[in-house]
């Protein structure tokens, strides 16, 4: 799979594949996960054809961010969720399966479904030098 093969996605974005729209304008797409982990998952993608968030430019990145809280809002006020995760996987090996840039909004009720996490934590070891390595790495935009 290459940065730039279409997936699924480009044809949801086009219309030759159905789905339930939520939102749309000129740089994002969003619409209900058709396998979701909770009533209210939905997807959130841009329009743009980048495989991981990473390859995504600038514009497009600023689109999503935009229009995601807005996205969220909806699903709370339809659902009477307070709880959600946004959720953004990369690469298989976390999980991606469909290799176009996605968020999903997963909300959570109270014992209800949603996201389950193992959120295996260990001690920061080293944490000055490798601040100051991931800081020198930043490009420029
Ligand atoms: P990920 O594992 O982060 O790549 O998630 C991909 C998501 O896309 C999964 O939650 C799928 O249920 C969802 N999905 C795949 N195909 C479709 C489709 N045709 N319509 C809506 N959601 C889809």
């Amino acid at each position: 799979m290459t940065e730039h093969e279409p997936t699924i996605f480009d044809q949801i974005i086009a219309g030759n594949i159905p789905c339930h729209r939520v939102y749309e304008d000129e740089h994002v797409f969003a619409f209900l996960d058709i396998n979701p982990l909770s009533v209210g998952h939905v997807l959130v993608i841009p329009k743009e054809r980048a495989a991981q968030l990473h390859l995504l430019s600038d514009d497009a990145a600023a689109a999503l961010g935009r229009v995601l809280p807005r996205l969220c809002r909806a699903v709370l006020k339809t659902t009477g969720s307070e709880a959600y995760n946004v959720l953004q996987n990369n690469g298989a090996d976390a999980h991606q399966a469909v290799f176009h840039v996605h968020f999903h909004i997963i909300p959570k009720l109270p014992k209800g479904p949603g996201l389950g996490l193992q959120w295996t934590t260990q001690e920061l070891e080293g944490g000055e030098d490798l601040a100051a390595a991931i800081t020198a790495n930043i490009e420029e935009s």
